[in-house]
C-alpha cells in the first residue's frame, strides 16, 4: 500500500510535468570526488567513474572529478584514464591528511563556482563524513548508501535508489528543488570500469585560500588498523552460511568448502545474531557489500537485506531446501536440497577436480575450471 502510494507519487513528481526549478538550468555536469589517503585513489571512486560515464552520457555532459589531497596530481591524470574528461585539482598541504572543514571548504568552493548537477562520493568514512557536511553548506539533498543510480534526461533527476525502512522496501528517492544532487555507493556496488592510460582530458587547478591557522583540528598522529582477519570485500571467493546451518559447529563445514577453493567464509546477519560467527564476517545492509568472482550462499533465505550486500557478485551459486526462498530470484545456479549433503559432495567433487592434472592446466582461476567442469 505504502510502496504503491509512494510510486505514484513519485510518477506525479518526475515523470507528469516535472520542471526543475529555474536555477537548476544553470547547474550542469556529473562529478565523482575522488577519495585518496597518501596519495592512493580509494577503488570505489573509480567504480563512480563508470557509472558517472553512464549518467553524464545520458545527460549529454562531460564526466568530470575533483581531487584534493597534497601531492595528489598523479590522480589527476588516474581519474582521466578512467574516463573523466576534466579534472577540477586542489593540491594543498592544508588537504594532506582528511579534516572535515578544509575538504567541505574545497569541495563546496568548487560546487559553488562550476555548480555541477550531480556530485557523487563513496559511502566509506571518508564519503559520509564529507558529503553530509558539504550538502549542509550547499542546502542541497544527499541519499546515502545508493544500490542503483539512474538518470531521467528528460527532467535530468537523478533516481537514487537505496533501501529503506529497513530495508524492506527499495526507494527510489528524487532531489527535486535543490543541486546538485547528491549521493553517496558503497565500496563493490559498481563495476569497475576499464582503466585506459591514452585518454586524455584537461585538468583545471583551483587554489584553496585557507590557512591551518584558520581550521581548528589537528591530526596528531595517524595509526593504521592492525590485526584484522577477515577482508571480505577483497575477497574472490566468499561461502556464506546463514541460519539454515542450525548450529555454529556446522560453519565447519562451509570452511572444507572455503578452504579446497581459497575462499573467505560470509554470513548472514541472523548466523551473526546467533554467535555463531564475528560481525566482520556479515554480508548485508547493515554488514560488509561484496561482489566477488563466486558467492556461495547457502541455508540464506535472501532478504533483501542480505541481497543488497551481495546481489552484484559475478557468479551466486544458492543452495537452500525451499524452492520458494528469494535468494534463488539472484542466483546464478540454485541447488534445492539439504545442505548437509551437498555441501559435503561439493567439497569432495571441487577437491577431486583440483587435484586432477588437468586441473588449471591452461591457466585462469582452478574454482572456475571447476565450476566450468559441473
Ligand atoms: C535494518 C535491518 C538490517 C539488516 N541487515 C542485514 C544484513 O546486513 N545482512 C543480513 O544477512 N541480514 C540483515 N538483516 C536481517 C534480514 O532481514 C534477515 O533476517 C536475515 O538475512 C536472515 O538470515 P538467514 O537467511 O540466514 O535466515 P533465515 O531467513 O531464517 O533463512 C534460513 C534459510 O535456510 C534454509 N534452510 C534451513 N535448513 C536448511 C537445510 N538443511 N538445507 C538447506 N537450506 C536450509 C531455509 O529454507 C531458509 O531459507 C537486517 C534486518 C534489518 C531489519
Amino acid at each position: 500500500m505504502l510502496v504503491r502510494r509512494l510510486r505514484r507519487a513519485y510518477r506525479r513528481a518526475a515523470v507528469r510535468g516535472y520542471k526543475p526549478p529555474a536555477a537548476a538550468e544553470s547547474y550542469r555536469g556529473v562529478w565523482v570526488l575522488v577519495e585518496q589517503t597518501a596519495g592512493e585513489g580509494a577503488p570505489v571512486s573509480w567504480e563512480l567513474m563508470g557509472v558517472g560515464t553512464k549518467l553524464a552520457s545520458e545527460l549529454g555532459v562531460p564526466l568530470e572529478a575533483v581531487v584534493l589531497g597534497d601531492g595528489v596530481e598523479h590522480l589527476a591524470g588516474e581519474a582521466i584514464a578512467y574516463g573523466a574528461k576534466k579534472v577540477y585539482l586542489v593540491d594543498d598541504p592544508v588537504l594532506a591528511t582528511y579534516r572535515t572543514y578544509p575538504y567541505t571548504r574545497a569541495t563546496v568552493d568548487l560546487v559553488r563556482k562550476y555548480r555541477p548537477e550531480i556530485l557523487l562520493m563513496g559511502a566509506t568514512t571518508f564519503g559520509r563524513d564529507l558529503s553530509g557536511a558539504v550538502a549542509t553548506e550547499l542546502e542541497t539533498g544527499l541519499t546515502a548508501d545508493c544500490t542503483r543510480l539512474e538518470v531521467d534526461p528528460e527532467t535530468r533527476l537523478l533516481k537514487q535508489t537505496r533501501p529503506a525502512f529497513g530495508g524492506n522496501v527499495m526507494a527510489t528517492i528524487i532531489c527535486k528543488k535543490h543541486r546538485p544532487q547528491m549521493a553517496t555507493v558503497r565500496p563493490r556496488v559498481m563495476e569497475m570500469p576499464k582503466k585506459d592510460g591514452s585518454r586524455s582530458g584537461e585538468v583545471v587547478r583551483e587554489d584553496l585560500f585557507l590557512a591551518e591557522d584558520e581550521i581548528g583540528t589537528w591530526v596528531l598522529e595517524t595509526i593504521e588498523e592492525k590485526g584484522k582477519a577477515v577482508y571480505l570485500d577483497k575477497a574472490e571467493v566468499i561461502v556464506a552460511g546463514g541460519k539454515g546451518l542450525g548450529d555454529a559447529a556446522n560453519f565447519e563445514l562451509l570452511k572444507e568448502l572455503a578452504d579446497v577453493l581459497g575462499g573467505t567464509l560470509g554470513a548472514s546477519r541472523a548466523a551473526v545474531d546467533a554467535g555463531w560467527i564475528s560481525a566482520e564476517h556479515q554480508v548485508g545492509q547493515t554488514g560488509i557489500t561484496v561482489r566477488p568472482k563466486v558467492y556461495f550462499a547457502i541455508g540464506i533465505s535472501g532478504a533483501v537485506q542480505h541481497l543488497v550486500g551481495m546481489q552484484t557478485s559475478d557468479v551466486i551459486v544458492a543452495i537452500n531446501n525451499d524452492p520458494k526462498a528469494p535468494i534463488f530470484k539472484v542466483a546464478t545456479y540454485g541447488i534445492i536440497g539439504d545442505l548437509f549433503e551437498i555441501v559435503p559432495a561439493l567439497t569432495r567433487e571441487f577437491k577431486a577436480k583440483l587435484s586432477s592434472p588437468r586441473a588449471g592446466a591452461k591457466g585462469g582461476r582452478p574454482w572456475t575450471k571447476s565450476l566450468m567442469l559441473r
